[in-house]
């Protein structure tokens, strides 16, 4: 059987063992409802909120200002319409990026379809955008900007501070989604001055299926979700306490790791890159500099449809993408990339590797050869259908 190297850890990553360790009581032996008041109970309260304190204290929070969601899609949603619904004013102005994923962008496109005016922002071709662009855009009746922290699509770790700044020198609330940055960079909420971020706990070794809101407006007795009154009334439904001890435990652990992870991670990806670069007609997208260590992304000459890659990549038992988790059916990487200058021909042919504190030299060596094999195969395959066809 062919080995299998994971390389896909922006799509999602596996539960590290101390994540993992942490959850299991709460399946079985301490499965007590929060809101119960009987010790059984009491001790599944005292869990949760013992890991608000943990993933305030990761992201530079204050405990009140933790809300737990079902994963990032769920807390860019909540922040969104949270802003224009409940803050906003009808026909007002809200700045976003074209980087954003589909969780920030489908909520504003619905938005603007109620009257709300949306301006994309087009970064730079590293993914950057510069404080000066997004001022030139914002207006009395902006309300809200909601720009990423770091790419899905090309890693680009983005200046948040100096964006939020700008917003804030005009009274504008500013949401980053942090999906991708937590845990892989320092993110901490006074550090960056944001309004409102949002994490998922898979994309750090935590649980799917679990995430969090950072929100410090004192929040408005509007109920996200109504029922039972849970998240101080805001998002009501019994809490998914294994989730939520489990991405505590991710976070901390993460959070804890940066100073050795980031290096071990961005050596691991130079090597990769510097391998893959080796191949002619194969450029590395987003920043060079500021990305995310474990990140790293390409355009490929020469192919028919990047998916055949990834096809012979799983032949070769390497995980990897073509940009991003939900591209091969939403063709979202792709919309980002064009958004980038990259013509619409090579943006369908992206690779995206991304790796984990789980990956290993010997393991990016490897994934280095498949690439190069996997990369020649489709373009011999993609040059004899043409000429099959002409
Ligand atoms: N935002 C970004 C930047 C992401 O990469 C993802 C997942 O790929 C999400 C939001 C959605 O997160 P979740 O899968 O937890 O809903």
């Amino acid at each position: 059987m062919t080995r299998r190297i994971y390389v896909d850890n922006s799509a999602t990553s596996p539960v590290s063992e101390r994540a993992l360790k942490a959850m299991l009581p709460h399946f079985r032996e301490e499965f007590g409802n929060p809101s119960a008041i009987y010790s059984l109970g009491s001790s599944a309260f005292k869990a949760l909120e013992d890991s608000r304190r943990q993933v305030a204290k990761a992201l530079g929070a204050m405990s009140s200002e933790i809300f737990f969601t079902s994963g990032g899609t769920e807390s860019d949603n909540w922040a969104i319409y949270d802003a224009c619904r409940n803050r906003g004013r009808p026909g007002g102005h809200v700045v976003t990026s074209s980087l954003e994923h589909n969780a920030v962008a489908k909520p504003l496109a619905k938005l603007a379809a109620e009257g709300h005016r949306v301006t994309v922002l087009r970064p730079g071709p590293d993914g950057q955008i510069s404080p000066g662009s997004l001022e030139a855009e914002l207006t009395d009746q902006t309300f809200l900007v909601s720009i990423m922290t770091a790419s899905n699509v090309v890693g680009t770790v983005l200046n948040i501070k100096e964006l939020c700044a700008v917003a804030h020198k005009r009274g504008i609330l500013f949401h980053t989604d942090a999906v991708q940055a937590a845990g892989h960079v320092p993110v901490n909420v006074r550090h960056l001055g944001v309004d409102l971020l949002s994490i998922s706990g898979h994309k750090f070794h935590g649980p799917k299926g679990v995430g969090a809101l950072f929100s410090k407006i004192p929040r408005a007795p509007f109920p996200y979700i109504d029922g039972g009154g849970q998240e101080k009334g805001s998002r009501s439904g019994t809490e998914n306490v294994p989730g939520i001890v489990g991405m505590a435990a991710a976070l901390t652990e993460a959070v804890e790791a940066l100073p050795s992870s980031q290096k071990y991670l961005a050596d691991l990806r130079d090597r990769l890159v510097e391998k893959i670069q080796r191949t002619p007609g194969v450029r590395l997208t987003g920043d060079p500099v500021n990305r995310l260590p474990g990140h790293a992304s390409f355009v490929i000459e020469g192919l028919a449809h990047g998916a055949h890659l990834i096809n012979e990549l799983n032949e070769r038992g390497v995980c990897a993408s073509s940009g991003s988790a939900c591209s091969a059916s939403s063709r979202e990487a792709s919309t980002v990339l064009t958004s980038l200058n990259i013509s619409p021909e090579l943006s369908m042919n992206a690779l995206r590797l991304s790796l984990s504190v789980e990956n290993t030299e010997e393991e990016v060596d490897l994934v280095g050869e498949a690439v190069t094999e996997a990369i020649q195969k489709v373009r011999d395959l993609t040059k004899a259908q043409y000429y099959h066809s002409h």
